[in-house]
């Protein structure tokens, strides 16, 4: 089977003037289509530049990125644009909607960038706030909803392209335990729908929503295993 994701020794490292700061330091990943990966490990460990190269929002230093086929290490910035806005969506953990946009308004946004139509922009964004129970609320402001709805109206937002990737960073670090279970149980429905999602997450009890754990440290891969794995070591 073909990767969806396919990372050969993976490095990252961040300039500050001349000084070199590695934060990545040569990561092999295989990721297939319609995986549930959580990705752990300790602050600092390179969980957050991991998910933004994944994601096309910034480049690698050194090895290869190959996604859905397409070697992302030679893109130049439009086509890794392009193929961020087909591919992948996005859920932060700082929620990032625009307060004075609508629910539905900014649910539409990513299809503005991608050049629907007005009409078809808002009947796809309505259909996706419908899937996350949040059609009653299109018209009101971020600041109108809850820490919940908002996650939610973040989680149509990333699915309104379809994509085949769901990249979510923390997507529960901002929420009360009840909110982050519902929150994963809407996270583990996209998922049956048939999209690959790589999870960031430090909490043992959000990783359980995942089939396989890949835990870095500093840097490099420490363990991959799946869940059955991690049940035999329990
Ligand atoms: P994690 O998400 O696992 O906590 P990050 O990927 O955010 O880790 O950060 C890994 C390391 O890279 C940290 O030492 C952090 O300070 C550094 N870092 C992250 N982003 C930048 C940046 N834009 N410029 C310089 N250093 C950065
Ligand atoms: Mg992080």
């Amino acid at each position: 089977m073909q990767s969806v994701i396919h990372l050969e020794q993976l490095r990252k490292s961040y300039y500050l003037g001349k000084q070199e700061l590695p934060v990545l330091k040569g990561i092999d990943l295989d990721i297939n289509k319609n995986e549930f990966v959580a990705l752990m490990g300790p602050s600092g460990s390179g969980k957050s530049t991991l998910m933004n190269i994944l994601g096309c929002l910034d480049t690698l230093t050194d090895g290869k990125y190959v996604l859905n086929g397409n070697d992302v290490s030679k893109m130049n910035d439009n086509e890794l644009a392009e193929i961020r806005n087909q591919e992948i969506g996005f859920v932060f953990q700082q929620f990032n909607l625009l307060p004075r946009l609508s629910a539905l308004e900014n649910v539409a946004l990513p299809l503005i960038y991608a050049g629907v139509s007005k009409k078809e922009r808002t009947e796809r964004a309505l259909e996706m706030l419908e899937k996350v129970s949040l059609a009653d609320r299109s018209h009101h402001k971020p600041n109108e909803l809850s820490g919940g709805q908002i996650q939610r109206v973040a989680i149509a937002r990333a699915l309104v392209n379809r994509p085949s990737i769901i990249l979510a960073d923390e997507p529960t670090g901002n929420l009360d335990s009840k909110t982050s279970v519902e929150i994963m149980g809407l996270i583990t429905d996209i998922h049956k729908l048939g999209n690959t999602v790589v999870l960031v997450t430090h909490e043992e009890d959000i990783a359980r929503y995942a089939k396989r754990v890949v835990r870095l440290r500093d840097g490099l891969i420490e363990t991959d295993q799946t869940r059955e794995e991690l049940a035999l070591h329990a």
